[in-house]
């Protein structure tokens, strides 16, 4: 019998035992710099001359690894090692998948804090961040792993005298899970063990700023015992091996969580049919966000104040949840207003190494050009009230901005910018809150802060996300407790982390005997 799942405990660093087993994982993780990784199909490790670099973001000179990159020849070779290891893996018992991630889980937990540390270095992680982040990955595999011992008799169906019928869940075929470098392990971990455990066969494709985490969760797996061609390891560039597999014949679903410009690409692409091809693939496309937090008139404001500088600034906004608009009553703007810049102004920013860091850096090059230039626009669009500025001399580093008196439909108040820009705006009252909360393409997450329980079931009614939060942040969802999601164009809100995420990845068949 499997205990009831429960989420993995946050570490509390300010327990001095605590802080020093984390000093020395980040002291372990060091020796461990600059490594050579290859690429896993079939087992089998492949080195390839052409390398992704993975880079801490904190300080650019510092290779955290160089891992072997795929290209489509060898995405062909996964391809076809995850299509015959398909043939017996579909048959094998759902227990065993089940056990696989839970000793894998296991093996985690062990190392927890060396896996923290790695994620400081490698995603430019702040410790509480880095640390909830190894705990979400335990969290999908508990979880998925008891999921799947309840699925695996199937569905109770009805039967007439002299029949007997059956429903249940089988896999899908080989999986093409391509994940982001945010949450770099727990999203890649759960979408890949979710792709695996329903007993299906998986070419993972990490995001190539973030490989060498991917590569770690592989040796974990295979410690686990999990057999060789089931999950082929296979990072590369995603316009050139992504395109390539979402187009294969052989597809037979996609599992992405990502950007809303790659994610609508991989719907598109993954609904034509291809020669050969004699199924529809299934898509599971989980987007970015433009996510609000509505304050009210009777509201707790100190609350409202710290929900939206937690959610906004947390991981330096790096987060499909953060919060990048407030909506605030316009009785309380000011005050609220107020409190937000006392409070963001007290964050510091630097190495995340230096557990006194609040806030690190921003994953790379790209990113820190497009939000500096967002905050340009904002600029334009808004009084610049807090930060605005960068460094990108060292490692990527945005001070945590603030802009108030943004009109709703400004460019900052309508694109996902994905670092630490918020923009604060008044509404009349609590129903053209929510109006303005709406008026995205997005529908991730949003949060009220009020003590008026009317407005709280108007919200619950009218406030059009896939997760919402009420007087709390917008972010930090828990597996099996906030099953996460989003509508429009957030994604297909397949809820990761809830009870039917799994049935995305298989198929229902019924069988009816006559007696
Ligand atoms: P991204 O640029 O869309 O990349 C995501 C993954 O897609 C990477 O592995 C990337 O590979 C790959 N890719 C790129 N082009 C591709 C193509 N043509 N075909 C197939 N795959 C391709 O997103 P990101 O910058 O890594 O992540 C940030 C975004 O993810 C934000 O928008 C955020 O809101 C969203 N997100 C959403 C959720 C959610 O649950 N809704 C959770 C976390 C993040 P390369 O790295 O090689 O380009």
């Amino acid at each position: 019998m499997v205990v009831a799942y429960k989420h993995e405990p946050f570490t509390d660093f300010t327990v001095e035992e605590n802080r020093q087993k984390m000093v020395k994982a980040l002291e372990k993780v060091e020796q461990d710099l600059g490594k050579e990784y290859p690429l896993i199909i079939g087992g089998e490790r492949i080195t390839t001359e052409e390398k992704i670099i993975s880079l801490n973001p904190a300080n650019k000179d510092e290779v955290v690894g160089y891992v072997s990159k795929a290209n489509q020849a060898l995405a062909e070779k996964a391809m076809q090692t995850a299509d015959e290891t398909f043939a017996s893996w579909r048959k094998s018992d759902p227990k065993f998948r089940a056990d696989l991630l839970f000793r894998a889980a296991a093996i985690i937990r062990r190392r927890k804090h060396e896996f923290t540390a790695h994620l400081v270095k490698e995603g430019g992680k702040p410790w509480k961040e880095a640390d909830a982040d190894t705990a979400e990955a335990i969290d999908f595999l508990e979880y998925y792993g008891r999921q799947m011992l309840t699925l695996k008799d199937g569905i109770k169906i009805n039967s007439r005298p002299i029949e007997h019928n059956q429903f249940h869940y089988i896999p899908l075929g080989v999986g093409v899970v391509i994940s982001p470098w945010n949450f770099l392990f727990a999203i890649m971990a759960g979408t890949t063990a979710a792709a695996m455990v329903t007993g299906n066969t998986v070419l993972l494709k990490p995001a190539s700023a973030t490989p060498v985490i991917a590569y770690k969760f592989m040796e974990v797996l295979e410690e686990a015992g999990l057999p060789a061609g089931v999950i082929n390891f296979i990072p590369g560039s995603g316009k050139d091996v992504g395109d390539y597999l979402v187009d294969h014949p052989r597809t037979r679903f996609v599992s992405f969580t990502g950007s809303r410009e790659v994610g609508t690409r991989i719907f598109e692409r993954a609904a034509v049919v291809h020669e050969g091809q004699k199924w529809l693939k299934r898509t599971i496309i989980e987007m970015g966000g433009k996510d609000t937090i509505v304050v009210d008139r009777e509201a707790d404001l100190e609350l409202a104040a710290q929900s939206i500088v937690q959610s906004a600034f947390g991981f330096s906004g790096q987060k499909c949840s953060a919060c990048s608009r407030a909506v605030i009553h316009e009785d309380v703007y000011e005050d609220v207003k107020t409190r937000v810049v006392e409070l963001t102004e007290a964050l510091t920013v630097g190495d995340p190494v230096d557990s006194a860091n609040y806030m690190g850096p921003v994953i790379d090059q790209a990113a820190y050009d497009k939000i500096m230039g967002y905050i340009d626009i904002g600029k334009q669009e808004g009084e610049l009230i807090a930060g605005g500025e960068g460094d990108d001399s060292k490692g990527w580093f945005i001070k945590p901005t603030v802009f108030a008196d943004v009109d709703s439909k400004g460019r900052i108040m309508q694109e996902e910018i994905f670092g630490p820009v918020v923009g604060l705006t008044k509404a009349k009252d609590f129903t053209e809150a929510i109006e303005i909360a709406n008026n995205t393409e997005y529908g991730l997450t949003g949060a009220v802060i009020t003590n008026n329980r009317a407005h709280l079931e108007q919200a619950r009614e009218d406030f059009h996300v896939g997760n919402l939060y009420f007087n709390r942040g917008c972010t930090a969802a828990i597996v099996g407790y906030q099953p996460f999601g989003g509508f429009n164009m957030s994604g297909t809100d397949s809820k990761a982390g809830g009870p039917d995420y799994l049935i995305h990845h298989m198929q229902g068949k019924t069988t009816s005997e006559m007696f």
